[in-house]
């Protein structure tokens, strides 16, 4: 008896469906995309129920609704590790001072980078910031991205932080991209603490993070290590109060110097370390032991114009499962587009196209503790699914910065795209 399914999408000329173990993908296995041809996907109360062979799926289904997919690519729908989507202001005006010939530092000094973006969020209303953040989530869900981590950062008072998760769970609830939410409130030292860091560091762990806690608003801690804003030390100090807290730990580490983000990031087995541009050999290896994933952001190096980018290929040799992500900001790296960010990660980091595939699904759902529910076309998984105007993995990257997605399901509903609008190939 054909078991009753609400959809089923069919004539899939080829599905990377992602599967295979239960764990992040390392060294060979970032290649393996597990790949059906002539495949087809039934779908039930938005998860997968069969995925494989389109004869065999549909003789064991019988669907309410028939997507058929014209003989398209379909892959995963990106999970994207790593955003600060909730912003009160663009700050274009920097970009052209970079261009110009300044440096993210001097930018910083000068009262712009995150400084701006913390005075315009704290003068912003909760219904200010959503409304603007609704957009983004659009274009995030209309290139491909089903699930998306969210950072606070930009208000670093007690209140203003607490704003911000706020907005980051009543965006979760109202759009269709799943969120998880990281409390970043060690984004950087606020003005007004300046020559007081260590007051500041004494707020984030006697009432920032118990308050945030306790309200639940946030899974993930997160800091950024760097030498101008919190060392080494200051970074143990802060994720070891989160961690016994509760939260996971994720790091912004190695970004501008290496300064032993990696090697922390081992040491107390943080999910995830994020940027790692200038990593150490040691560094590398204190991820390897500590099971951390490396989030690697090369769209921030591209907008900064940066000759250096994060050494791929001796973390996927050195065997870590590397993770991609957009790093979508206002200040270094402003873009949703994950299909741009496999572009980057192809020509600068010399990720292949398939590599590259699997950092931005299955081991990006790995890197924000999703990894048992999305990444992958597997059976009781979510269908989140992307149907792309393109023959297979390598052409997304290959023709860059414009958008393949034809149609993108999320939990088995279309959703952004007009599906037939796009013609066939
Ligand atoms: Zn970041």
């Amino acid at each position: 008896m054909p078991e009753p399914v609400d959809l089923i999408i069919t004539n899939i000329s080829r599905c990377a469906t992602l599967r295979g173990a239960k764990r992040p993908r390392t060294g060979a296995e970032l290649e393996r995309l597990s790949i059906v041809k002539g495949a087809a996907i039934a779908v039930r109360h938005g998860r997968i129920v069969a995925v494989g062979k389109a004869r065999s799926v549909s003789r064991k289904v019988r669907p309410k609704q028939i997507i058929d997919a014209g003989g398209r690519f379909a892959a995963p729908g990106f999970v994207d590790p790593h955003t600060h989507i909730v912003f009160a202001a663009s700050r274009e005006h920097e970009f052209d001072m970079r261009v110009r010939g300044k440096s993210y530092v001097e930018i910083t000094r000068a009262g712009g980078g995150i400084h701006n973006s913390v005075r315009m969020l704290r003068k912003a209303t909760r219904r200010a910031l959503q409304s603007q953040a609704m957009p983004r989530l659009d274009r995030m869900l209309s290139h491909g991205t089903t699930t998306a981590e969210v950072k606070s950062g930009y208000g670093l008072t007690l209140r203003d932080e607490i704003k911000m998760l706020e907005v980051i769970r009543n965006l979760g609830r109202r759009h269709p991209v799943d969120l998880v939410p990281t409390f970043l409130g060690a984004h950087e030292i606020p003005r007004e603490y300046r020559r007081k860091k260590n007051r500041y560091i004494e707020l984030l762990i006697n009432e920032m993070l118990p308050r945030v806690a306790s309200r639940r608003l946030a899974e993930f801690c997160d800091i950024f290590t760097e030498a101008h804003v919190y060392n080494i030390k200051d970074s143990r100090r802060i994720l070891t109060a989160a961690r016994d807290l509760g939260f996971k730990l994720k790091l912004h580490a190695d970004e501008i110097k290496a300064m032993g983000g990696a090697e922390l990031a081992g040491e107390l087995g943080a999910v995830s370390a994020d940027h790692l541009v200038m990593v150490s050999p040691r560094g590398i290896r204190a991820m390897a032991k500590g099971g951390v994933i490396p989030v690697l952001l090369p769209a921030t190096s591209f907008a900064l114009g940066a000759k250096a980018y994060a050494p791929a290929r001796k973390m996927i040799e050195a065997g870590l499962p590397v993770a991609l992500a957009t790093d979508c900001n206002p200040g270094t790296s402003m873009t949703e587009n994950m299909q741009f960010v496999l572009s980057i990660a192809c020509t600068q980091l010399r990720m292949t196209p398939a590599e590259a595939l699997t950092a931005a699904t299955i081991n990006a759902a790995y890197a924000i503790g999703r990894g048992d529910r999305v990444g992958s076309l597997d059976i009781g998984k979510a269908a989140d699914i992307v149907l792309y105007d393109a023959p297979d993995e390598r052409y997304i990257p290959y023709h860059m910065g414009v958008n393949h997605a034809a149609c993108v399901l999320k939990n088995g509903k279309a959703h952004g795209v007009p599906y037939a609008g796009h013609t066939l190939l």
